[in-house]
């Protein structure tokens, strides 16, 4: 049986005046329906650009997409635009960061999800005006009925995001993608548009890509985590193993500044030393491996020569160099140093 989304060997390069970007080189992963899938990376790993690509709001021009994207059966690389505009809203939907950017200062919240929701469905306005208020009550805005008439700026900004949840999911897409959606909130608002997330999913029966920095935001939300650097995967899991048992020494950096599964745990921050890389020179072999502390454990060159292939096991799996057996030893050492 097909999975709802697939994406095969996604390859997404910007033409630029310095070059050729390859901004997402060879990116494959399966989503089911109803699931929650936590893409993780630092800015610059090709995760937000890889979910425009699968909405299809990349720039046509400048931009070279190859592999394959199917939602529910239907190919969307190559797809028109009128197709996709159709399926965007309807079926996949969007949620950003910045709620302000998204929503327009100049009409009220309530016309904003009711268009959304006319565009797709031909309500009328009364129609969609009902549907609005509705929508209001399931992402938790008290008093739906009078805060439909507000303007963006009227809400403070965890209402702005709820409203945003709530134009995002007016005509229950069956794909929603969350782009770091809580990051400039409050951690006790993060948490509760966590909460509501979890329960929309729940009831509407959403499949969601949710993107973050942040492993630890994911640690409650998602059912598998892939891993991103430099616009490839790095590893990809059930999520209980990739943060009980990482595997990869990105994973692990990314792992040391937070709280685990099993509660926040006083773990001294270690950060990955150096900046992610090019994607317009990419480092030879393993892209980590000018900011990898064991890159020196490989024999050889191999890890400055090599590009590590990634094998994937029953939906586990890595791109490094290392044995199974240097990994429990490093692994071990780490949970030691902590
Ligand atoms: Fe580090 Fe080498 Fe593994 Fe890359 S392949 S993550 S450089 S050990
Ligand atoms: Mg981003």
């Amino acid at each position: 049986q097909q999975p709802f989304l697939s994406v095969k060997d996604l390859k997404v390069h910007f033409s630029t005046e310095d070059g050729i970007v390859k901004a997402v080189d060879g990116l494959s992963f399966d989503l089911a329906r109803g699931k929650t899938l936590g893409i993780v990376g630092e800015s610059g790993s090709g995760k937000s650009v890889t979910n425009l690509t699968i909405l299809g709001l990349h720039n046509p021009d400048s931009t070279e997409v190859e592999g394959s994207i199917t939602l529910d059966g239907q190919e969307l690389n190559g797809a028109s635009e009128s197709t996709l505009e159709k399926l965007r809203g309807n079926k996949m939907a969007m949620i950003f960061q910045d709620a302000l950017a998204s929503l327009s200062p100049y009409h009220t919240i309530g016309r904003q999800i009711g268009e959304t929701y006319r565009k797709h469905t031909g309500a009328s306005k009364q129609e969609a005006r009902v549907r609005a208020i509705e929508m209001l009550r399931r992402v938790g805005i008290p008093q739906p009925d009078r805060r439909v008439d507000d303007y963006p700026h009227q809400f403070s900004g965890g209402m702005r995001q709820r409203a945003m949840i709530a134009m995002a999911l007016v005509c229950d897409p069956e794909l929603l993608i969350a782009d770091e959606p809580t990051t400039a909130l409050d951690v006790t608002v993060q948490a509760q548009i966590m909460d509501l997330l979890k329960d929309l999913q729940q009831e509407f029966g959403t499949s969601i890509i949710f993107i973050t920095h942040d492993l630890g935001v994911i640690a409650d939300i998602a059912d598998d985590v892939l891993v991103m650097y430099g616009g490839r995967c790095v590893e990809r899991g059930p999520k209980e193993e990739v943060l009980r048992t990482p595997q990869h020494p990105y994973t692990w950096g990314l792992l040391g500044s937070m709280p685990t599964l099993d509660g926040p745990v006083d773990v001294p921050l270690t950060p990955i030393p150096g900046s992610p890389p090019s994607l317009l020179n990419p480092p030879s072999g393993c892209r980590f491996h000018p900011r990898c502390a064991f890159a020196n454990k490989v024999d050889g060159n191999r890890c400055a020569t090599e590009s590590p292939v990634l094998e994937i096991v029953d939906g586990r799996g890595n791109a490094c160099h290392l044995t199974d057996e240097q990994r429990r030893e490093f692994l071990a050492d780490l949970a030691a140093s902590k």
